[in-house]
């Protein structure tokens, strides 16, 4: 367990906070969805009403990727949103370092908050730690963008989980340069690895596993991992159709791995009955909302595809889903963007509300999922809803997480 926000005194502290205020926006600039922003008020909030000095950052897009183009990535629309939703004025810094920005810090009150700017206007921020850095300048550049970071602050504070499977020098080199100080977790952190972590090691059983999405290859890690928990793990998605055609089932032109045939037969034998494929699947020539489209319970047609998981298929799925006691989703059952192959997933969403209300934990392993849930209306009859896409999946998968394992131990 990790320490927490509840646990150390932040009154009159300088606290850094490591947001994931990474929010899309359109043309204009203008946030299109704000969650990740609503998602941050429970620890800005309570930290304000305890009197810290809030120094909140975080990345926005990938201004690295486009130097010419790095105005459209200030934090400025955020700084804003944040300044309405908190009722208090957030001032925007013109930068995460440098000697204007310590000074501005230096002269916050208690109770009072500022945002810095994009840490990604500093290559230094993602310069890889794991792989061998070619040039010992960079590595030499992250650790003085860190050490400029740390200075800023006497308590740093992680609640950006998005980002927790990323060594940048904000989520890990700032953290281990502040060893002897407060370095907890903040709510949203907090909740993500109390569900993705404890509930799923130690989960009420039937435990029951959800896995779609398009390539088996992002979801063998996870597939292992959750095999070696869960009692049953039911496959949808265009996923299934490399395990139906690892088994010698016509696919016709389905999406499939024929290079993850072997691995897919492999983990059928490893499974056993534990893992289940869908039994009829709707088909179509192609991808479109309006046309001719079937189901199919045997070999798909060479001219057609397998886009969603067909009736039967979702009876017995939902059957499956509402009278387990611990469920966890990851990735639609079809072209869920598409009427009318959404309906699996529709009908997927709708019967973890109705495991939820029998008393189940439900969870959602963020990315399309999550947005299959807001689709169907649902999220909020959900227990936990990730906020991490590529997050949540590597957490499921049991890897390490260096900046989540270099926070204080409560
Ligand atoms: P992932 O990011 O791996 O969870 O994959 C999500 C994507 O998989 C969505 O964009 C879906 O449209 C796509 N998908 C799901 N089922 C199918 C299918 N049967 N054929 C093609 N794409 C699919």
């Amino acid at each position: 367990m990790k320490k927490t926000i509840d646990d150390i005194n932040v009154r009159g502290k300088r606290i850094l906070v490591r947001l994931d205020l990474n929010v899309p926006l359109d043309d204009a600039g203008r946030i299109t969805d704000d969650r990740r922003i609503q998602a941050a008020l429970p620890t800005v909030k309570r930290l304000l009403a305890d009197g810290g000095r809030l120094v909140l950052m975080s990345h926005l897009g990938r201004p690295d990727e486009e130097p010419e183009q790095k105005h459209k990535y200030t934090l400025a629309p955020v700084a804003k949103r944040l300044s309405e939703l908190l009722g208090k004025a957030v001032p925007l810094l013109p930068d995460c370092v440098g000697p204007d920005v310590m000074a501005r810090v230096a002269r916050l009150h208690d109770g009072e908050v500022v945002l810095l700017e994009n840490l990604r206007f500093h290559e230094a921020e993602t310069i890889k730690d794991k792989k061998a850095v070619p040039n010992p300048k960079l590595r030499e550049q992250k650790d003085a963008f860190a050490r400029e970071l740390t200075s800023l602050a006497d308590v740093y504070v992680n609640d950006a989980f998005g980002t927790c499977h990323r060594d940048n020098a904000s989520m890990l080199t700032v953290p281990k340069l502040m060893a002897g100080k407060p370095r907890v977790v903040g709510y949203l952190v907090q909740r993500e690895l109390k569900f993705l972590g404890e509930t799923v090691s130690n989960p009420k059983r039937p435990f029951v596993c959800m896995l779609g999405g398009a390539k088996v290859s992002d979801k063998i890690g996870v597939i292992r991992s959750l095999l070696a928990k869960c009692d049953t793990i039911l496959i949808g998605g265009a996923m299934a159709y490399t395990f139906l055609a690892a088994d010698g089932m016509g696919v016709g032109k389905s999406m499939v791995e024929p290079e993850l045939y072997d691995t897919a037969r492999q983990l059928r034998t490893e499974a056993g009955p534990r893992l289940r494929l869908p039994v009829d699947s709707v088909v179509a020539s192609e991808i479109k909302a309006v046309g001719p489209s079937a189901v199919c319970t045997d070999s798909i047609p060479a001219d057609k595809m397998g886009l969603d998981i067909g009736p039967l298929t979702i009876k017995t799925y939902a059957e499956v889903v509402r009278t387990a006691k611990t469920v966890v989703w990851n990735g639609p059952m079809g072209v869920f963007e598409v009427a009318p192959f959404d309906q699996g997933t529709i009908a997927m969403a709708q019967a973890m509300a109705d495991a939820t209300v029998r008393g189940a934990i439900t969870i959602v392993g963020g990315g399309d999922s999550a947005a299959a849930m807001d689709k169907a209306g649902l999220a909020d009859r959900i227990t936990h809803i990730s906020t991490g896409g590529g997050a949540a999946l590597e957490f499921l998968e049991g890897k390490p997480f260096a900046a989540i394992d270099v926070l204080d131990e409560a």
